[in-house]
C-alpha cells in the first residue's frame, strides 16, 4: 500500500486546494489593503500612525506607548479572570538608521555621505545599490519635532549605497567570504555632490547642512536627537504571471501586524476579552521600552481593562498567537531546511511549536495541549496550515517574542505565513498565505 494515500498519513496540502474559487478572490482582494498598507508603513512609528488612524476610523481605540508599540482592547463575555487572547506582531523591520553624527564629506569621490549603523539581521550585500529612502523623526534644539518621509513619492529624490564596480573588486570584495565583502562601516549613503561656492573649505558638507536649514530647519546638532531610518524606496507590488505573490519591504512582520489588526476590527462579541499587540526592537533583541520583553505596557492594559483583577492569575490563563513570519522553503537552497517540517509559500499559515536553535536552545516550546486546541481551531475552520521549523537542526535558528510571554505563565505558540528571502530589502508573501493568516487570528479571536 502506498504510504502516502493512507488515510492515516498526514500531507500538506497546498492553500489553493483547500480554498474555494471564491475564497481565492477575496485573498487576493483582502491583500489590496495589505499592499496598500506596506506602501504607507516604512517604520515602527509610521506603523503604529497608520494602525491609530485605521482603528480610529472603525471607532476604536489605540493605547500607544511612546510612538513605537501600540494596543487594541476587546472586551469579551467572559470575566478577564478567565484570561485574555493575546495577538502580538512586531513593527520594526530590519534597516539601516543613520549614526548620531552622520554627515560627512568624501572629497574624494566628490560626495556627501550619510554614516549609518544598521538595524536587526541584514545580509549587507543586498543594501548596496538600491534605491533607498529617509524615514523618521529629528527633534530640534527648541524641542519642536520634523517629521521625514523622503523617497517614497515618483518626485521624490532617493537615495543609495555605493558599491564597487566588477572591474575593481577581485582583490577587495571576490575573494571574501560573502558576509565580509561589505563592511558593516561602508554601508554609507549618498546625499549629494553639489557644492557650497561661498565656503572656503567643507564646501560638500556645507551645501547640504545649507539645504537642510533652508527645507527643515535643522543644524548639524539636531540628528543627535534623531531617529532616522533608511529604508527600500520599492513600492509594494504583484509578484508572477498569476499575481500570486507579494514582493514588499518589511514584510516581517507588518503582514502579522496588518492582518491581526483586520481580524481583531471584524470580530464582534468576543468570549474571552483580547488584546491585539504590536510592539517595537523584536529584530534587536526585544530590547527597550518598547519591546516584548517589556512587560509593563502589557500590565497597565490589563489593569485599564480591570483594576481589581489578579493579573497574575489573568496571565496563567491567558492564550497567545505569537504572529510572526516563518522561513519559507527557498529553490537552489532547499539542503538547509529539513523538507518534511519546513513551511513552503502557498500552503497557508505556519505553525510552530518551537523555534530556537540548537537542541531547541533559547525556544518557547508550546504544549501539546495548546498546539492541539490551535489546531483544532485551524481544523474546524477549515483554514490551510502547515507546520514550520526554522531550518534543519544545527543550521542556525531564531527565535521570536514567543518566549517572553511564555515566561509570564501564558500559553504561547507561534503562528505566521512563510515569507521568502526575509530580512532582504524585497520579502515576498503568498497571498494566500496572508489572507489564511487573517482567517487564523479572527478565529483565535472570536473563541
Ligand atoms: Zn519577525
Amino acid at each position: 500500500m502506498d504510504e502516502e494515500k493512507s488515510e492515516f498519513g498526514y500531507t500538506k496540502k497546498s492553500a489553493w486546494e483547500c480554498f474555494s474559487d471564491e475564497q481565492i478572490q477575496e485573498a487576493y482582494s483582502f491583500c489590496e489593503g495589505y499592499k496598500d498598507f506596506l506602501g504607507k508603513v516604512k517604520t515602527e512609528r509610521e506603523a503604529i500612525d497608520v494602525i491609530s488612524k485605521i482603528t480610529e476610523h472603525h471607532n476604536r481605540k489605540t493605547y500607544v506607548n511612546k510612538h513605537a508599540s501600540a494596543a487594541i482592547i476587546t472586551k469579551g463575555l467572559k470575566p478577564l479572570s478567565e484570561g485574555l487572547r493575546i495577538i502580538i506582531s512586531h513593527v520594526d523591520s530590519p534597516r539601516l538608521d543613520l549614526k548620531q553624527i552622520p554627515l560627512f564629506e568624501d572629497s574624494e569621490s566628490n560626495l556627501a555621505m550619510f554614516q549609518t549603523h544598521y538595524y536587526g539581521g541584514i545580509k549587507k550585500f543586498q543594501w548596496v545599490t538600491i534605491p533607498l529612502s529617509i524615514h523618521g523623526v529629528v527633534i530640534k534644539k527648541d524641542g519642536s519635532k520634523v517629521t521625514f518621509s523622503l523617497g517614497e513619492d515618483i518626485n521624490d529624490p532617493v537615495f543609495f549605497v555605493p558599491d564597487l564596480l566588477p572591474h575593481l573588486s577581485h582583490k577587495i570584495q571576490d575573494n571574501k567570504k560573502l558576509k565580509d565583502a561589505i563592511q558593516g562601516e561602508y554601508l554609507d549613503l549618498a546625499i549629494g555632490t553639489k557644492l557650497d561656492k561661498n565656503s572656503e573649505k567643507n564646501k560638500l558638507k556645507n551645501a547640504i547642512l545649507n539645504k537642510l536649514h533652508e527645507e527643515y530647519g535643522l543644524i548639524e546638532e539636531d540628528f543627535i536627537s534623531a531617529e532616522l531610518e533608511i529604508v527600500p524606496s520599492f513600492k509594494p507590488r504583484d509578484v508572477g504571471f498569476d499575481r500570486s505573490m507579494i514582493g514588499a519591504y518589511g514584510q516581517d512582520d507588518r503582514v502579522c501586524a496588518y492582518t491581526s489588526l483586520k481580524a481583531v476590527l471584524d470580530v464582534e462579541n468576543p468570549n474571552y476579552t483580547s488584546i491585539v499587540l504590536f510592539v517595537d526592537k523584536e529584530e534587536i533583541g526585544s530590547e527597550g521600552n518598547t519591546s516584548a520583553q517589556s512587560a509593563t505596557f502589557l500590565r497597565s492594559l490589563i489593569t485599564e481593562i480591570d483594576p481589581n483583577v489578579d493579573i497574575d492569575k489573568v496571565m496563567l490563563n491567558s492564550k497567545v498567537i505569537s504572529a510572526d513570519v516563518d522561513a519559507a522553503i527557498t529553490p537552489n537552497y532547499t539542503e538547509v531546511f529539513e523538507l518534511k517540517n519546513a513551511s513552503a509559500i502557498g500552503k497557508g499559515i505556519s505553525m510552530s511549536k518551537y523555534t530556537g536553535h540548537g537542541g531547541k536552545y533559547s525556544a518557547n516550546d508550546a504544549s501539546a495541549e495548546y498546539v492541539g486546541e490551535i489546531r483544532r481551531m485551524l481544523n474546524d475552520h477549515q483554514i490551510p496550515w502547515q507546520t514550520g521549523e526554522l531550518g534543519k537542526v544545527d543550521n542556525g535558528g531564531g527565535g521570536t517574542v514567543a518566549k517572553y510571554f511564555s515566561r509570564l505563565g501564558m500559553s504561547v505558540i507561534d503562528v505566521g505565513p512563510p515569507v521568502l528571502c526575509m530580512h532582504a530589502p524585497f520579502e515576498i508573501t503568498s497571498k494566500l498565505d496572508v489572507y489564511a493568516c487573517y482567517l487564523t487570528y479572527k478565529a483565535f479571536l472570536t473563541q
